[in-house]
């Protein structure tokens, strides 16, 4: 007889990734499938921001908070004000964006949302299988966004950061500016930047970040922070208050994340290797994944398989790139201070978004001097042929 799953889909993770799918499944009219939704704490539980750029209408659109059309970048020796159009920079609140999650469960009735610690998702013969608090519970599919580990790679960094909300106490910002990335801060060896993102003439998110191997203690990110704030934003500690803080991680690894386990496992978000190694954003990758997935779906249809990676060259600017910022060939706060000033923003929102053509990819590129660029493809096609994809060597 044939066994009839529990669910249609399992939906093993409910952060951006999970959200995302759920929200795609049901503007691609698949309500009508029993759809379990899954994670270990309550919906939202991890409060942060989403930002990036964008030159079209989000499908979350009414969700975003801010938008910003112009931007900085600095550092020590040159101040560029960019000019985003067609693009703008865009923030989604998790608050917002779980609030919505939770309004999309209430609202169908064939949407189960459950807490409870999922773990070996698996195919098995017609279904997939997953295990929730111990207990095995079938779909047709199981969408994951659970942890999970990338192999081989030459270069794994890391993109950790503190930042804070700030409400000051005279009008201090531009908000219709954000400053994307100000290098003027000790470097250490490392790429450190603060990027600014002004709510109001008097509310800003103030966020530090390292590009680094390792993530840095709690403590030592305030330091920082603080001669930032002071040095830079010229804020006394009595100009302004704080009213929310985040420390976050994100990887930065040319390593390969599996796409799945099996033919009924799907990986989502950033254990599905959507983040793009060199920035770290995720959000939309992963939306736009989601998006392909319901759509495959609706179609009747794989949903594996269904990355919208640019053409495979970006792999390799992702890897040289990382290899470049791992190895200390050039100085992060140069590269990417050049890429601005040399091309247009449009243009270098394009190449990260992996929308560029080879001219241009080669003209992008360029901004990276040519003794390190060879250095890093050299290592890079060392590492490549050493230890071809998938040999199963992990990341350090
Ligand atoms: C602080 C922070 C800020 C970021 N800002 C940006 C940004 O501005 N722009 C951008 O593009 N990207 C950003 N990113 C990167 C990326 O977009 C986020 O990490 C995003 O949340 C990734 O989505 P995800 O669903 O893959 O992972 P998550 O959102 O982390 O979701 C994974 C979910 O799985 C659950 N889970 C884990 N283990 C289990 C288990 N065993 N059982 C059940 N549930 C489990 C977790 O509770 C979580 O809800 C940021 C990352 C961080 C950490």
């Amino acid at each position: 007889m044939l066994h009839v799953p529990d669910f249609d889909y399992i939906i093993a993770g409910a952060g951006a990734a999970g959200v995302h799918l759920l929200d795609q499944l049901i503007r691609a009219n698949l309500q009508h499938k029993r759809v379990l939704i899954v994670d270990h704490a309550a919906l939202g539980a991890v409060d942060r921001t989403w930002c990036f750029w964008e030159d079209h209408t989000n499908d979350l659109e009414s969700l975003v908070y801010r938008t910003w059309s112009n931007a900085d970048v600095m550092n020590d020796s040159r101040a560029l004000r960019l000019s985003l159009a067609p693009f703008s920079y865009k923030m989604i609140r998790g608050g917002d964006f779980f609030a919505y999650a939770r309004d999309l469960i209430a609202k169908e009735p064939n949407v189960v949302f459950r807490t409870g610690i999922a773990s070996d998702a698996r195919t098995e013969d017609h279904s997939a299988k997953v295990l929730i608090d111990g207990q095995p519970v079938s779909a047709e599919y199981v969408f994951s966004s659970l942890p999970s580990e990338p192999v081989g790679g030459g270069v794994s960094l890391v993109q950790h950061f503190y930042g804070a909300d700030i409400t000051t106490v005279q009008r201090w910002f531009d908000p219709t500016c954000a400053t994307l990335m100000d290098f003027r801060l000790p470097q250490h060896d490392e790429t450190r930047f603060c990027y600014v993102l002004p709510y109001s003439p008097t509310s800003a998110l103030v966020e530090f970040t390292v590009f680094s191997p390792r993530v840095l203690p709690h403590a030592a990110y305030l330091p920082e922070w603080h001669d930032y704030v002071s040095r830079i934003l010229r804020l006394d500690s009595r100009d302004y208050t704080v009213d929310r803080e985040e420390w976050g991680a994100i990887p930065m690894t040319d390593a390969r994340f599996p796409t799945g386990a099996g033919a009924r496992v799907v990986n989502l978000g950033t254990a599905g290797g959507l983040t793009k190694p060199s920035t770290g954003y995720t959000f939309l990758r992963t939306q736009d994944h989601a998006r392909r997935i319901a759509r495959a779906l609706a179609h009747g249809r794989s949903p594996l398989h269904q990355h919208a990676t640019g053409p495979g060259r970006h792999r390799l600017f992702d890897a040289v790139f990382l290899n470049v910022l791992g190895h200390h060939r050039q100085d992060g706060a140069a590269i990417f201070t050049g890429l601005f000033a040399r091309n247009p923003t449009h243009r270098v929102f394009r190449f990260l978004d992996e929308r560029t053509s080879l001219t241009d990819d080669i003209r992008l590129m360029a901004g990276v001097s040519r003794q390190a660029f060879l250095a890093a493809v050299w290592d890079v096609a060392r590492h490549t042929i050493a230890a071809p994809l998938g040999s199963g060597r992990k990341t350090g």
